[in-house]
C-alpha cells in the first residue's frame, strides 16, 4: 500500500468551462455587479424552485443578511441546531439575536422536532434548522411548528444544495434559505453564499444590505445600514458554471459515496452516514461515525492514524454548545446536548469528492481498519 500520494478532505471539480467564464469576465472589464451575477442567481433560484436568488460573498452573510431582512434582534430567541458550523449560530449573534441549541435527532444528525418544541418560549422568534451533511429531514415538522407557533423559519441549506426531500428542493422550505460556496461544498465560486427566498420583501432587504443598504434607484443613496457582502463578477461566472453542471457533480459525489458504502458497510464499528434517502440527499462531505463502545479519545487517535497514512480527515462538528466563546455568552456547557455531543465525539469526515477512486477509497478502508485493530 502506498502512502506517498496525499488523499484531500475535499477539492473543488473545476474545468476549462469554468476558466474560459473567468477569463471571459477579466477581459470584459466588467468585474463586479455585471450579467454574470444575474444568471447565477436565477439558475440558484430555480434550483431551490424559488422566485429569487441574491448572491453574496460567503454563506455567512448570506445567513446574516436574512436574520437582518426578517427583523430578528435584541431579545429574540432563534431555536438552532448545536451540531452545525459556527456561521450557523454566530448570524443570529450578528444582529444581537440568541440562539437557542435544542439536540438532534441521532437518525438524520437535523434538529430533533420535539426538541425545538420543548425550546419554544414567549420570546421565539425563528427557527434555524441545518441541513447537515447534505441530509434534509423533517421540514415539514419544522414547517408545521413554525406555522403553529407564529415563527420565521430560515433554512440553512449551505450543505445540501439539490437535494430533494419528498420531492421538494433543499432550499425551499420556509422564509428564506442559503447556500454557500466554499471550495469544499458541492458547487464553489471560491467564496460565495446565494439567498433564496419567495418573499419579495426579503429580497429587496438582502439586496439594499448586501451593497451598502444603497436605495435601488440612487447609487449614493443609502436608505439604511448595510454590508459590503457583494459577490465579485469573476466568482459569480464560476458558480454560473458550476451550477450548470450541478446534475454530474452531485452524480459524481453520489458514486463516490456508494463507493463508502460499499467498501466500509461490512465493517461493524461503525455506523454509516444516516442519509434520509442516498438518492436524493446532495452528498456534501461523508461522515462515519464510530460505534458507542468507542470513546472521543478513540476517534482522535483513529484521526490521527489516517493522517499520518496522508489522509485527510476531520472531526466534524465540535458542537457549537461546547465552544468557549459561547459557553460565556450563552451560559451553556458540555453535559446540555447528550445526543449531539454523544455523535459529535464519534464522527470522522473521510476523504470526499467527486473524481474519488476505487484504489483511494479501498486505501481510506485499509487504514480506517488498522487504526480500529489499534485501538483494541
Ligand atoms: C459552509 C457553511 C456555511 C457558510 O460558510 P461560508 O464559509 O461563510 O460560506 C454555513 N452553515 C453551514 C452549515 C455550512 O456548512
Amino acid at each position: 500500500m502506498s502512502d506517498a500520494d496525499p488523499i484531500p478532505l475535499a477539492r473543488p471539480d473545476i474545468t476549462d468551462a469554468e476558466i474560459q467564464a473567468v477569463s471571459d469576465v477579466l477581459r470584459s472589464g466588467r468585474l463586479s455587479l455585471g450579467p454574470r451575477l444575474e444568471t447565477f442567481e436565477r439558475a440558484c433560484a430555480a434550483r431551490a424552485a424559488r422566485t429569487y436568488g441574491i448572491a453574496v460573498n460567503s454563506g455567512t452573510s448570506g445567513l446574516h443578511l436574512c436574520v437582518r431582512a426578517l427583523g430578528l434582534g435584541d431579545g429574540d430567541e432563534v431555536i438552532t441546531s448545536p451540531f452545525t458550523f459556527i456561521a450557523t449560530p454566530n448570524s443570529v449573534l450578528f444582529e444581537g439575536a440568541r440562539p437557542v441549541f435544542a439536540d438532534i435527532d441521532p437518525d438524520s444528525y437535523n434538529l430533533d422536532p420535539h426538541a425545538i418544541e420543548a425550546a419554544v418560549t414567549p420570546r421565539t422568534k425563528a427557527v434555524l434548522p441545518v441541513e447537515v451533511f447534505g441530509n434534509p429531514a423533517h421540514f415539514a415538522a419544522y414547517e408545521r411548528i413554525a406555522r403553529d407557533h407564529g415563527l420565521a423559519l430560515i433554512e440553512d441549506c449551505c450543505e445540501a444544495l439539490g437535494a430533494t426531500l419528498d420531492g421538494r428542493a433543499a432550499g425551499s422550505f420556509g422564509d428564506c434559505g442559503v447556500f454557500a460556496f466554499y471550495p469544499n461544498k458541492q458547487i464553489t465560486t471560491g467564496e460565495g453564499g446565494m439567498i433564496v427566498t419567495d418573499r419579495q420583501d426579503v429580497r429587496d432587504l438582502c439586496v439594499s444590505t448586501r451593497n451598502q443598504g444603497r436605495a435601488t434607484e440612487a447609487w449614493l443613496s443609502h436608505a439604511r445600514l448595510g454590508y459590503n457582502y457583494r459577490l465579485s463578477d469573476i466568482a459569480a461566472a464560476i458558480g454560473e458554471v458550476q451550477v450548470s453542471r450541478l446534475d454530474e457533480l452531485l452524480e459524481k459525489r453520489r458514486m463516490a459515496a456508494r463507493l463508502y458504502d460499499d467498501a466500509l458497510g461490512p465493517m461493524e464499528e461503525i455506523h454509516l452516514p444516516p442519509m434520509h434517502d442516498r438518492a436524493t440527499a446532495s452528498w456534501f462531505v461523508y461522515v462515519i461515525r464510530l460505534a458507542d463502545h468507542y470513546t472521543q479519545a478513540d476517534r482522535d487517535a483513529v484521526l490521527d492514524a489516517l493522517r499520518g497514512r496522508g489522509i485527510g480527515c476531520s472531526n466534524y462538528f465540535v458542537p457549537c454548545h461546547t465552544q468557549p466563546y459561547l459557553q460565556e455568552l450563552l451560559g451553556t456547557q458540555p453535559g446540555d446536548f447528550p445526543v449531539t455531543e454523544r455523535i459529535a465525539a464519534r464522527t470522522i469526515a473521510l476523504p470526499f469528492f467527486g473524481t474519488l477512486t476505487p484504489e483511494q477509497v479501498a486505501r481510506v478502508r485499509d487504514a480506517l481498519g488498522n487504526a480500529l485493530v489499534a485501538l483494541r
